[in-house]
């Protein structure tokens, strides 16, 4: 509960960006704090341990930077899924459908094995169309999905409900829900 206060307490509201009626969740001011930054990447790192994970995968851009330090801490891979046309290897690459249009992502076919059980790490799950193109991704690999955790979950767009399929039964986490 403290922990939680204080990610809260570092989260700043952006009126309006990156449009008119939307408020954007800024995490630059918990990553500037290294107090809240370490609490998060623990609480992460917990729940990576917890969830058997051998693998982190985090989500362009700012799953990036959580997911990094969550990996080395807990003494396991990161691989980065990032948007079309970024990774220099051969990749697997996944569609997936946005308020407008659709987007792309891809993973480093290679990074992601069988046998694997994989963690997706992001900020903010928000309509959870990323994140449920990165599970595809895993298991198209043929990987194994160990669980989903953000940091704040906009719990209005009901993300949750479009990630069920798949994880298939295991966890989503939020360390806040808003
Ligand atoms: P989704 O695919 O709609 O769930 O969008 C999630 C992606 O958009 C994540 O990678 C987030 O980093 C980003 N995102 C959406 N809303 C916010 C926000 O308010 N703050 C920070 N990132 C956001």
């Amino acid at each position: 509960a403290e922990v939680r206060e204080l990610l809260l307490a570092r989260i700043k509201d952006i009126p309006d960006y990156p449009k008119p009626g939307v408020v954007f969740k800024d995490i630059t001011p918990l990553l500037a704090d290294p107090l809240a930054f370490a609490a998060l990447t623990d609480t992460l790192a917990g729940l990576a341990a917890r969830y058997g994970a051998t693998k982190i995968v985090g989500l362009e851009a700012r799953g990036f930077i959580l997911a990094a330090p969550v990996a080395v801490q807990a003494g396991v891979g990161f691989v980065p899924v990032r948007k079309a046309g970024k990774l220099p290897g051969a990749t697997l690459a996944q569609a997936y459908e946005l308020e407008y249009g659709t987007a792309e992502i891809e993973v480093h076919a290679e990074d992601l094995r069988p046998g694997d059980r994989v963690m997706v790490i992001d900020d903010v799950l928000a309509t959870g169309g990323t994140a449920e193109a990165s599970l595809s991704l895993i298991r198209r690999a043929g990987a194994d999905v160990a669980g989903v955790a953000v940091l704040m979950e906009l719990s209005f767009l009901t993300g949750r409900a479009r990630l069920v399929e798949g994880l298939a039964g295991a966890p989503l986490e939020a360390l806040l829900t808003i």
